[in-house]
C-alpha cells in the first residue's frame, strides 16, 4: 500500500526546497485524460501539468517509443550525432517551415538561448556590446536570469536584481509602445503569440503583423515563444501559423516531449545563417537521444491521429460551453483564449478557491494571473470531457464561498 499522504507531504516539506505552495494532493498516475491521487481519487485533468500533456497519459504508442529508446541509448552528448535528434529536429523544421533547432532541457533555456542568438546576429553587424532587446509587460518567459529579465512580472523580479541589461518593456496589443521602445540598438523583440502566465491574453492579429512590419523594417529578429501556446493547442500547430506571421526565431518546450523534458529554440534561416556559431552555444543534456525520442514519437502521433484538427473542433465546442458560463455568472467578466488555451476572468471572488473547490469535485484546472481561471486540457479530450469538466466547474462554481 501507498504510504498515507500527510506522510507524504510532510516528508516532501521536510526536504524539497519551499519554492511552491503546493496543493495537498499528491498524484500517483494517469490514465488517459484522468490523474489518480494516492487516495486514488480520480481527477479529470483540465491542467495537463501545465499545458504539456498534450497525448494525456499513456496514449497508445508514445510509451512503447520511449521504452524502445531506453533499452538502446539514452545519452551521448553532443559531441557525437545521434539519430533521434537528426529525426526530431527533422520534425519541427517540417512542421514549422523554419531552418534550424537547437533542443534544450526547457522552456527557459529555450528563452536563453534565443536571446543570445538575437544578441549574436546584431553583434556581427557591429560588434556593438550595447544591444536591446524589446519584451512585453504581464509576459512570461522563464525563471533563469535571462528568460527572468525578459519576464514583464515586478514581482518575479524584484529580488534578483540586476538583471540583465538592455530590455526595454512595451505593452502587449500596443503597437505604439512597441514602436516607441525601438532605438538603433534593439537586436529582438520577444513576445508569446498567447500570452499564458500573464492571463491568457492572444496577440491581436494587426499588432502581431505590426510587430513583423517593424521587425523587418529595422532589421529586428522577431522571437516568439510557442512554449505554452504551440503543439496544436490553439488548434494550429504553432499559434503564429494561424496570423501567418512567421518568426524569425520560435521558442518551443511544454507539450515538445508530452511528457519528457525537452524544449528547443528553432532559427529562420536569416536567424540561422548568421547567429549562434561553434564556441558560442552548448548543452550536455539538450537534444538527447532519449528526449529526442519523444519528441519526434509526439510528432508522428500528433499526425497520425490529426490531433491539430481535433483541437479545432474540441476547442470550439470548449469555446461555446465556456462562453455560455460567462453569460451565466456575474463573477465571470470574460472568457480569452484560442482553441484548448482558455481563460475565465473571475471578478470579486479569488480565482484559488475556484481551484480548490474543482478539485473536491474532481477537476483540476490552475489559474493564471492574479484572477484568471486557466484551463489548458490534454488536446486529446472529447466532447464528453468538455461536458464532465462543465458539470464539475458548475458544481464548483455553485458551492457556498
Ligand atoms: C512555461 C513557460 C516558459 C518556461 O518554461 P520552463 O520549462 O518552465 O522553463 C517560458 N515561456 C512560456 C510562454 C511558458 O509558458
Amino acid at each position: 500500500m501507498t504510504e498515507n499522504k500527510e506522510n507524504i507531504i510532510e516528508r516532501a516539506e521536510g526536504t524539497v526546497l519551499h519554492t511552491y505552495n503546493r496543493y495537498p494532493l499528491v498524484l500517483e498516475r494517469g490514465e488517459g485524460v484522468y490523474l489518480y491521487d494516492t487516495d486514488g481519487k480520480q481527477y479529470l485533468d483540465f491542467a495537463a501539468g501545465i499545458a504539456v500533456q498534450a497525448l494525456g497519459y499513456h496514449y497508445p504508442g508514445y510509451d512503447e517509443a520511449l521504452k524502445e529508446q531506453v533499452d538502446k541509448l539514452l545519452h551521448t552528448s553532443n559531441l557525437f550525432y545521434n539519430i533521434p535528434a537528426m529525426e526530431a529536429a527533422g520534425k519541427l523544421v517540417k512542421a514549422s517551415g523554419m531552418s534550424k533547432v537547437f533542443f534544450t532541457n526547457s522552456g527557459t533555456e529555450a528563452v536563453e538561448g534565443a536571446i543570445k542568438a538575437a544578441r549574436k546576429y546584431a553583434w556581427l553587424k557591429d560588434k556593438g556590446n550595447d544591444h536591446e532587446i524589446i519584451a512585453m509587460n504581464h509576459s512570461f518567459h522563464g525563471r533563469s536570469m535571462g528568460a527572468l529579465s525578459v519576464t514583464g512580472n515586478k514581482a518575479y523580479q524584484a529580488p534578483f536584481r540586476p538583471l540583465i541589461g538592455g530590455i526595454r518593456f512595451a505593452d502587449f496589443n500596443d503597437l505604439e509602445s512597441v514602436r516607441a521602445q525601438i532605438s538603433d540598438k534593439t537586436c529582438g523583440i520577444i513576445l508569446e503569440t498567447v500570452q499564458g502566465e500573464g492571463g491568457i491574453y492572444p496577440a491581436a492579429e494587426e499588432f502581431l503583423k505590426g510587430v513583423k512590419a517593424l521587425c523587418e523594417e529595422h532589421d529586428i529578429l522577431l522571437i516568439l515563444d510557442e512554449i505554452q501556446c504551440g503543439m496544436g493547442r490553439t488548434g494550429y500547430m504553432f499559434a503564429w501559423q494561424e496570423y501567418d506571421v512567421k518568426p524569425n526565431i520560435m521558442t518551443c518546450a511544454k507539450a515538445l516531449g508530452c511528457g519528457v523534458p525537452v524544449g528547443a529554440f528553432v532559427l529562420d534561416e536569416k536567424a540561422a545563417k548568421a547567429s549562434l556559431a561553434p564556441g558560442d552555444h552548448g548543452t550536455t543534456y539538450g537534444g538527447n537521444p532519449f528526449a529526442c525520442a519523444a519528441v519526434s514519437k509526439v510528432f508522428d502521433l500528433f499526425e497520425e491521429n490529426g490531433i491539430v484538427e481535433h483541437v479545432q473542433e474540441v476547442g470550439a465546442y470548449l469555446t461555446q460551453r465556456l462562453d455560455g458560463l460567462v453569460e451565466k455568472y456575474d463573477f465571470i467578466e470574460a472568457r480569452r483564449g484560442k482553441g484548448l488555451i482558455q481563460g475565465l476572468a473571475i471578478q470579486g471572488r479569488p480565482v484559488g478557491d475556484i481551484v480548490v473547490k474543482s478539485q473536491e469535485m474532481g477537476l483540476l484546472v490552475i489559474t493564471a494571473g492574479s484572477n484568471v481561471l486557466r484551463l489548458v486540457p490534454p488536446l486529446v479530450i472529447e466532447k464528453k470531457h468538455v461536458d464532465e469538466m462543465m458539470e464539475k466547474l458548475t458544481r464548483a462554481l455553485e458551492m457556498q464561498q
